[in-house]
């Protein structure tokens, strides 16, 4: 017999698991397809969560190496590898078991197996049938590697092997700087690894506003991390004692591990596109309208599969959206307002246009900046390296971008996201009153260097 739903969403990802999740509160008989043993996809598995558990272990351990002293507290830690990965491991367990029980309260039935098309009305998984009135295709996607160095996640490391590692390696090359890669390079550096980038363009996190992109590179070279930017690996060999690169223009470098973090692409294998004449794009992506179907009306797509930032608040945002048009509701995601975070230390968040974007927009603006220097809460932590940059429309003042560097901006954006979101001026958050000390009061200070002047600068 064949079962059949309301919504079928393959992949458990924060897209999929998502979309599911919001599709069985809004009444609708509701299947999620996972084709891995646990469910949360990408970022709970192998992305934002075991990266972020191990940022802030070893964000500890060099606080306590280097930094303890000056608050006048000196130990000498002491590195337990296993347990911090141990440790990271009992987190992204404990969050697949919570999934597992947001599926059960909901009557969410969790198919596990790879979901395959054989027409537009059906899938099989394990050989069994199931059909649906609308499919979500929620399917992510996977590390790229370089033509000529496919990854063993021995020496040759994508993300995953990294997050995985049994030892801190000694040397570690880093081949692309943009998010994931100074992330796990940071994670390695803290720890004692030697850490060196190699990448094509000639700034790292490319999608940064420049000012902040130079800043955290400034910042991470004092922690240690070298940068060779500008550069293309041309080829490689992997060796009994590590890897080698050859750099374009004659250099060669070694280590006993490289991190390939050139990208990610779009995860349609074995889906069976074929069976619904859906072609993706050059790069991989599925094409969809402004409502997320794509050439078949009741099959919608969401998530790093499609065009976007591929990020996991993103793909999350597109689930609700989809469960809500599906049950007959009119959604709408403010694209501008989806903030990216880069968990470095200090970290980086950022929310709408660079100024870069800006001007190529053609669009008249004015900008505030404010230093945590001068950031009462960022002295008394000691985390004052950064400064907040804001960007208005010249004649109306609605804020375009927020772009902050330091301590705690992944929390720091939320404000700057909602005041975008609400298409706030710079005014109306210089208006706004903020504790103090805090370090968001970096935020109105920006605003006030923005609209007037601010006071403590
Ligand atoms: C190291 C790393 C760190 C990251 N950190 C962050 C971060 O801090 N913040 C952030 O926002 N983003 C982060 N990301 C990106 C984030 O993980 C992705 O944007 C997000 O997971 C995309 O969600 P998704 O639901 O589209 O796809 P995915 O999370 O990739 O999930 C897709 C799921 O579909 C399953 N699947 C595929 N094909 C089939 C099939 N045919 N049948 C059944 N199942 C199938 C896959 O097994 C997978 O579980 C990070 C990524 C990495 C690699």
């Amino acid at each position: 017999m064949t079962d059949s739903f309301d919504v079928i969403v393959i992949g458990s990802g924060p897209g999929g698991y998502v979309a599911a999740i919001r599709a069985a509160q809004l009444g609708l008989k509701t299947a999620c397809v996972e084709k891995d043993k646990t469910l949360g996809g990408t970022c709970l598995n192998v992305g934002c969560i075991p990266s972020k558990c191990l940022l802030q272990s070893s964000e500890m351990y060099f606080q306590l190496l280097h930094e303890g002293k000056t608050h006048g507290i000196e130990a000498t830690p002491t590195l337990n590898f296993s347990q911090m990965m141990k440790r990271k491991s009992e987190v992204v367990a404990g969050f697949n078991q919570g999934i597992q029980g947001l599926f059960k309260k909901n009557r969410i039935t969790a198919i596990q197996g790879l979901a395959t098309f054989k027409d537009p009305h059906t899938i099989t998984v394990e050989g069994k049938k199931y059909t649906a009135k609308n499919f979500i295709l929620a399917t992510g996607s996977e590390p790229t590697p370089l033509p000529f160095l496919p990854f063993d996640e021995e020496k040759v490391l994508s993300s995953t092997g990294a997050l995985a590692l049994k030892e801190v390696p000694k040397k570690m090359i880093v081949v692309g700087a943009g998010i994931i890669g100074v992330e796990l390079g940071s994670v390695y550096s803290r720890l004692g690894t030697e850490v060196h980038f190699v990448e094509f363009l000639d700034k790292i996190c490319p999608t940064l506003d420049s000012a902040i992109s130079t800043a955290l590179q400034q910042t991470l070279t004092q922690q240690g991390l070298t940068f060779q930017l500008s550069s293309k690996v041309a080829g490689a060999e992997v060796k009994a004692s590590g890897v080698q690169l050859s750099i374009e223009g004659g250099k060669t470098l070694s280590a006993d591990k490289a991190l390939l973090s050139i990208g990610r692409r779009p995860y349609t294998q074995g889906l069976g596109l074929e069976a619904l004449q859906i072609t993706p794009d050059q790069r991989g992506f599925i094409p969809i309208d402004r409502n997320f179907r794509t050439s078949h009306p009741h099959i919608y797509a969401i998530g790093d599969i499609v065009d976007g930032p591929m990020l996991a608040h993103k793909a999350s945002e597109e689930g609700v959206a989809v469960a809500e048009l599906i049950a007959g509701q009119s959604p709408h995601i403010e694209y501008i307002a989806i903030p990216s975070v880069v968990y470095t230390h200090p970290e980086v968040g950022a929310v709408g246009l660079t100024e870069e974007e800006a001007k190529k927009m053609g669009i008249s603006i004015k900008t505030g900046k404010f230093p945590f220097k001068a950031n009462s809460r960022a002295r008394c932590s000691g985390e004052d390296v950064g400064f907040v940059k804001m960007i208005a429309e010249a004649q109306t003042g609605i804020l375009l971008g927020v772009h902050i560097l330091s301590a705690h901006a992944g929390e720091l954006i939320a404000e700057a996201t909602l005041a975008l979101e609400k298409r706030a001026t710079a005014a109306d958050l210089a208006r706004t009153c903020h504790a103090h000390p805090t370090l968001s009061e970096a935020l109105k200070e920006a605003a006030l260097a923005l609209t007037s002047k601010p006071i403590h600068l």
